[in-house]
């Protein structure tokens, strides 16, 4: 699912999919929107693309987020193309923008400790 490249960890593969609220945090920047996400409240969801389970991959929002879009802490989520960038989650659940990142990063981010 896409290459991230970590200034501490490099070149990283198999990190979950996050929120952009979730990246920035866990990659020591500042957040848009006045978000500071809680690593006590992030909703992990799992994104079945296929929908058949061929390919799952883990996504982690923080609970801005998964209060905006709708979505509920160890959700299942097989329609994938449908729900992905509904910036109009009033019509429905929706899916926020989620990217690749750093997996160490976000492990350590969720347990508080400082990057590295
Ligand atoms: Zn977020
Ligand atoms: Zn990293």
């Amino acid at each position: 699912m896409g290459a991230v490249h970590c200034d501490i960890h490099g070149r990283q593969i198999g990190g979950p999919l996050c929120c952009e609220h979730l990246r920035d945090a866990s990659s020591g920047g500042a957040t848009s929107d006045g978000v500071a996400p809680d690593p006590e409240a992030v909703t992990r969801l799992t994104l079945d693309f296929t929908g058949d389970g061929s390919i799952m991959w883990e996504t982690v929002l923080c609970h801005v987020c998964a209060i905006r879009f709708g979505r509920v802490d160890g959700e299942v989520v097989s329609d994938v193309e449908s729900v992905a960038d509904n910036s109009n989650p009033t019509e429905g659940k929706a899916l926020p923008w989620i990217a690749p990142s750093c997996g160490p990063c976000v492990v350590r981010w969720k347990r508080g400790l400082r990057r590295g």
